[in-house]
């Protein structure tokens, strides 16, 4: 029996949805199944959503200093209710968008689960859980339960909150990302566990609009992929936002209470502490979605709870690829997109590069703005590279100074010997928006040469990217 689809893909993230598309762009056959929303984390509960609520927190923060700036207002305020609103209202927009790409290019949408019952073979079937967001509605145009199949498929069912055993998520007083996204009552004070980008994007939203807000991390560093000197950077700068830090420090149990919860932490000192707020996020990083897959029966290798591909997306069982969040870190929205590109020319028979992990960048839109690509100093010296090392402040910088934001830092880690970009580590205002020039310029293999010939606008932010190469090589002009 011929194949229905040349390419079915289950589950419609970033990952999943640019698959299908570039798929259909190379005149595949393309079905995606998708169980409860289309567009997936990213734009549902992850990426857009959040950057929405931390729209509303930055806007608030400049109207709490618009004296600053020569401008008198009545004093913020604000009605948690229609930021929330417009966070979800955002949500849907990318949501329907997704499904209007699927119909212009010409991709059947499957609703419900996906089982894979043999390689090629996908029983689709009502979905195990209830939706979180049951008002979203599912795609007009869509194909519903049975058995397709096809002659690929790529499993893109990306991740969900990690779990600590007796310190458990129960929607009320122990949130995730999702009750964190749309509370019912805004809380005076919070616990957040784990600094990781998630964490620390919520702690960051909750104390611009006023919240006491406590984020406690295991390890010595927040944001612990991040250079050592960037995260010092922005943990003084959040600290001085009246952000409490606990590192070094393990949450041993919560008790909670009609008023709110306890955290009981430990510190690597063995001191204990409790802390308390009216809430708890729990942020401690995502678990793949791999079960009830099919996975075990068609034996595809999981790998540290991720599903175990090659450079291409290839599992070990042909016709079965992975890409995203569930084929392990780094657990990004762009990483989950330029992997589909990859499995997808892959199957279409393209010559295509493999992904290279260095040259991911990853960014948090905190306040102070944290964005990074490559390696760390402490890795590149772990290494055993002979850097060189290059620092510019803000402070040096006529944009930042105009927009008020003298505080940030770029720092840039060349090879000694040969000059080439090894990381590039900035924080502060827009940075976000900055790291690709240095993402362009590693992927190029540029050298410090190259970047110092290259002519930065002016006034721009970006020229403290120039000065931050220039200061590497102790040519900084203005500092
Ligand atoms: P997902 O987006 O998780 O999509 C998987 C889809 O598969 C889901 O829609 C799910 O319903 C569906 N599915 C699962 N199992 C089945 C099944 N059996 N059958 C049918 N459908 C199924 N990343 C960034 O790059 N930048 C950010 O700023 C950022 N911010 C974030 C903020 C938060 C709060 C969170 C939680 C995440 C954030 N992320 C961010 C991470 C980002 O959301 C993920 O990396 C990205 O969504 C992964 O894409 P994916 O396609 O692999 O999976």
């Amino acid at each position: 029996m011929a194949d229905q689809y040349d390419l079915i893909i289950i589950g419609a993230g970033p990952g999943g949805y640019t698959a299908a598309i570039r798929a259909a762009q190379l005149g595949m056959k393309v079905a995606i199944v998708e169980r409860e929303h289309m567009a997936g984390i990213c734009s549902n509960w992850g990426c857009v959503p959040t950057k929405a609520l931390l729209r509303s927190a930055e806007i608030y923060g400049y109207m709490s200093h618009a004296e600053k700036y020569g401008l008198t207002s009545g004093g913020p305020g604000f009605d948690l209710d229609a930021i929330i609103k417009r966070s979800r209202q955002i949500a849907g927009q990318m949501n329907n968008g997704v499904q209007f790409l699927m119909k212009k290019n010409k991709v059947d949408i499957i609703w419900g689960e996906a089982r894979l019952a043999a390689p090629g073979v996908v029983d689709v079937g009502q979905p195990t859980k209830p939706p979180v967001e049951p008002q979203h509605p599912a795609p007009k145009n869509r194909l519903g339960e049975g058995t397709y199949k096809a002659r690929n498929v790529i499993i893109a069912t990306g991740a969900r909150p990690r779990v600590l055993p007796g310190i458990e998520p129960d929607g009320e007083l122990i949130w995730t990302y999702f009750e964190a996204m749309k509370p019912a009552s805004f809380p005076k004070s919070l616990v957040v566990m784990g600094s990781g980008a998630i964490g620390i994007e919520f702690a960051s939203f909750y104390r611009s609009l006023g919240a006491e807000v406590t984020v406690i991390e295991l390890l010595p560093q927040i944001l612990p992929v991040e250079d050592a000197e960037i995260s010092a950077l922005a943990r003084k700068r959040m600290e001085k936002r009246g952000i409490k830090f606990l590192t070094d420090a393990r949450v041993t149990k919560v008790d909670k209470s009609k008023s709110g919860v306890t955290a009981h932490v430990e510190l690597k000192s063995g001191e204990t502490q409790q802390v308390s707020g009216e809430r708890l996020i729990s942020a401690v990083g995502v678990q793949c979605n791999t079960e009830g897959l099919g996975l075990e029966q068609l034996g595809v290798k999981l790998e540290r709870g991720a599903i175990a591909i090659d450079e291409y997306g290839r599992t070990n069982v042909p016709g079965v690829w992975a890409i995203g969040d569930v084929a392990g870190p780094p657990m990004l929205a762009h990483k989950a997109e330029h992997e589909a590109m990859i499995t997808v020319e892959t199957i279409a028979g393209q010559k295509v590069h493999p992904l290279d992990r260095r040259r991911v960048p990853g960014c948090t839109y905190c306040e102070p703005q944290v964005a990074s690509v490559g390696l760390t100093e402490a890795r590149a010296r772990e290494q055993g590279r002979e850097i060189k090392v290059g620092r510019f402040p803000f402070v040096g910088n006529g944009k930042a100074i105009a927009l008020g934001e003298p505080d940030g830092l770029v720092k840039t880690i060349f090879d000694a010997k040969t000059g080439e970009l090894l990381g590039a580590h900035l924080v502060g205002a827009e940075v976000t928006e900055l790291i690709q020039g240095f993402v362009i310029a590693m992927n190029l293999e540029t050298t410090e040469e190259d970047l110092i010939h290259t002519v930065f606008p002016h006034p721009t932010l970006s020229e403290a990217m120039k000065e931050g190469v220039l200061d590497a090589y102790g040519r900084a002009l203005n500092i």
